[in-house]
């Protein structure tokens, strides 16, 4: 069984607290490890969580504003140390490359780990991956910024009952879930007579933005919405100005969007108590709601329900 997860590093927006590191998400997804937004002390916040600098497959950085980057010299030079075998890719807004350049090369180190830089430039970006496609989309921030979502594609899920009545076994299998069709004894059978579709999952990631199309187009259906509250609407006035997102519109992007788990995060400083998101956000969606907390790990909810053919 494969496995797919979100694991929280931190959930505090500009400065940590005590109870908060500052951001930080690490998302197993099968053989693929990525680090989102890694902010100070996501190394440490590492140590708590299973998850080792060689797991990283590939980092995604949303904007240079420090909450968001300024773990990277330590992630980075962690992967020489740790002489971590294989690439890493990394994607950050292009315009934001001298940021990256400086943390990359922030102090001295023995560069012995691979880094694929790989910088978004563009609105809808994608890069294809054995998982599915990677998805930047541009967010509404003072600097630029770029949101993530993760789409596996459909598959199919072959029925063994159905199989065996057409008499198909072993790699004929794969042949006819690829093909979508396959000739027995003189009769063609297709991939709809004898499997179901096995729905895609989706990953989606909005840090740091007002509202605006792009979150609109990360979220849809997601399975998992990680996505940035850092107010309340007691400060919607204030959250439009700095271009933030309030748990009461993060929640109905996420039911206009069909989203499954919600997982509020990067919260200000200036709110004590965190129910508070959860009961602002509940009002405006039914599905499943977390209020994120540092180290926590919140399952990708199962796939969707397959459908016949
Ligand atoms: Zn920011």
């Amino acid at each position: 069984m494969s496995m797919r997860e979100l694991v929280v590093l931190g959930t505090a927006s500009q400065t940590p607290t005590r109870y908060r590191n500052h951001n930080g998400y690490l998302l197993r997804w099968d053989d693929e490890v990525l680090l989102f937004d890694p902010g100070e002390g996501s190394q440490r916040q590492m140590l708590h969580t299973g998850i080792s600098a060689t797991d990283l497959t590939r980092i995604c950085v949303t904007h240079f504003h420090g909450d968001h980057c300024l773990g990277l010299p330590g992630m980075i030079q962690r992967l020489s140390l740790d002489r971590v075998p294989h690439p890493v890719a990394v994607h950050f807004p292009a315009a934001g490359a001298e940021y990256f350049a400086r943390l990359r090369h922030a102090s001295s180190f023995y560069e012995t780990a691979e880094l694929r830089v790989e910088p978004i430039d563009a609105d809808g970006q994608r890069i294809t991956l054995g998982l599915g496609t990677l998805e930047a989309r541009r967010l509404r921030h003072p600097i630029e910024t770029y949101g993530y979502r993760l789409v596996e594609p459909d598959g199919f899920r072959a029925l063994p009952e159905k199989l065996s009545a057409y008499g198909i076994t072993g790699p004929a299998v794969g042949e006819l879930l690829r093909v979508g069709h396959l000739d027995v004894d003189g009769r063609r059978v297709t991939r709809d007579e004898v499997s179901v579709t096995r729905p895609g999952q989706r990953f989606a990631f909005v840090m740091d933005t007002a509202l605006c199309d792009g979150v609109y187009a990360l979220a849809e259906l997601a399975d998992l919405l990680v996505i940035e509250s850092t107010f309340l609407e007691s400060e919607a006035a204030l959250a439009a100005e700095v271009g933030h997102l309030t748990a009461a519109q993060a929640a109905r992007v996420a039911t206009e969007s069909g989203v499954r788990t919600l997982l509020l995060t990067h919260f200000s400083q200036r709110y004590a108590d965190p129910r508070r998101f959860a009961d602002e956000a509940r009002e405006h969606f039914a599905g499943e709601l977390v209020v994120a907390e540092d180290l926590m790990t919140v399952p990708v909810p199962p796939r969707r329900v397959a459908s016949a053919g």
